[in-house]
């Protein structure tokens, strides 16, 4: 490509956005065509602008759409982002309140090495439950100490030491406010379901006791 040819393309090349939008006058548009005639680099350069601008107003119909589309939506959009934050600080600050202000809820069964089954529980929600173990010697009995307040409840299952699902609970007993009872069973090994069927406020024990009276249930006024 020579000198001339390079000079030429370019004057011809900046005519040609005005040529292809048909501003030039009669004269130009000799020249250009002259030109182009002879150089298929420019002619090429012609077909993409003619291509460009035949695809250009579906191009801009869509952008201008989807701008639309963005600005309807950036409103919605930071209105959402609003909302999201405003609702994100009531949580944050409910959870505050709430952990805060709640009293404090909690159903604990220990199964202490003395073989002591000892129920602590404050504010326990209906549910709660807890599973002991006790061992009756011969000549004991199983003792059930609670001292339970608000009218709440604590419900013992016995049932055997190997519980499986076709276990059947020996026996139920419920306890409310305080009391000291006594129970008899064959010596052995058991397992105590412990559950608040109500809430459950205050604590319990249960343990093997050979302290009571041989021979039947008794019922007696706590110490
Ligand atoms: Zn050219």
């Amino acid at each position: 490509m020579n000198e001339t040819k390079q000079i030429l393309c370019g004057v011809i090349r900046d005519l040609l956005p005005s040529y292809v939008e048909q501003l030039t006058g009669s004269e130009t548009n000799e020249l250009v065509e002259q030109h182009l005639a002879d150089c298929e680099e420019c002619r090429k350069v012609v077909e993409n602008m003619k291509n460009n601008e035949k695809m250009s107003p579906v191009i801009q119909g869509e952008e201008k759409a989807e701008l639309d589309f963005l600005k309807k939506n950036k409103k919605r959009t930071r209105l959402i982002v609003w909302c999201s934050i405003v609702a994100a600080v009531l949580v944050i600050c409910g959870a505050i309140i709430y952990a805060a202000t709640r009293p404090s809820s909690y159903f604990i069964v220990d199964n202490g090495d003395d073989g002591v089954i000892t129920v602590t529980a404050q504010n326990a929600a209906k549910g709660s439950s807890g599973i002991g173990y006790i061992t009756i010697a011969e000549g004991q009995e199983m003792e059930v100490r609670t001292n339970l307040t608000d009218n709440s409840s604590i419900t013992i299952e016995v049932l055997p030491a190997n519980v499986d699902a076709t276990t059947k609970v020996l026996m139920e007993e419920t306890f409310t406010a305080i009391n000291a009872d006594f129970y008899e069973l064959p010596a052995g090994d058991y397992t105590i379901r412990i559950t608040a069927k109500k809430g459950a406020n205050g604590d319990m024990t249960i343990k093997a006791s050979g302290e009571s009276d041989a021979g039947g249930n008794t019922t007696s006024a706590a110490d």
